[in-house]
């Protein structure tokens, strides 16, 4: 995960855009467009996925994208234009994993505010362990928390819900947590 690049032609007329603070009382650099006018706001994604479980045990995918290829994740990813974040984590489970799952309830919500990133987790219920992921993931399996592979976790924050996740599992407690990751 990196940040965007900077835009560099105007959506609304293809001209090359300037980065400069608007006159309009802004405070921030924006991308302008020196020929139509326009201000192009660049805000933060969201990026949604679930912790998938089924006793005690966690669904990880291996990734078949980069970045990251060949590590494991939580199946996670952005979210889409016209759907909740639930609706996004459930997607991304369903593209990644495969699997056959019942949603519960939102567990974490980590700012990466270094890389204009949210990403928020939600923990399911897994129906079934039988898997048919996508042709992003080479492979989805079950882990039980002594076998995560800690130093082939493919992101931090997916690092930091797994630890929160098997913590709460002994306390049968699962609050949300709000991390800042740094
Ligand atoms: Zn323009």
């Amino acid at each position: 995960m990196i940040f965007r690049s900077p835009i560099k032609h105007c959506k609304n007329c293809g001209s090359a855009v300037i980065y400069r603070i608007p006159d309009d009382g802004d405070t921030k650099e924006r991308a302008v467009c020196p020929a139509c006018g326009t201000i192009h706001y660049e805000n933060p994604l969201n990026v949604v996925g679930t912790v998938p479980h089924l006793g005690d045990r966690v669904l990880l995918c291996k990734r078949n994208i980069e970045p990251r290829w060949g590590k494991w994740t939580l199946p996670a990813g952005f979210m889409e234009l016209g759907e909740t974040t639930a609706e996004g984590a459930a997607r991304e489970t369903d593209e990644e994993a495969g699997a056959q799952f019942e949603m519960e309830d939102l567990f974490t919500v980590m700012n990466v505010a270094r890389v204009g990133q949210v990403h928020l987790f939600y923990r399911a219920r897994l129906l079934s362990d039988q898997f048919n992921p996508g042709h992003e993931t080479i492979e989805a399996r079950l882990f039980n928390e002594a076998d995560i592979p800690w130093d082939e976790i493919a992101f931090k924050t997916v690092k930091e819900t797994l630890q929160r996740y098997f913590a709460d599992r002994r306390t049968g407690q699962y609050p949300v947590h709000n991390i800042d990751i740094v």
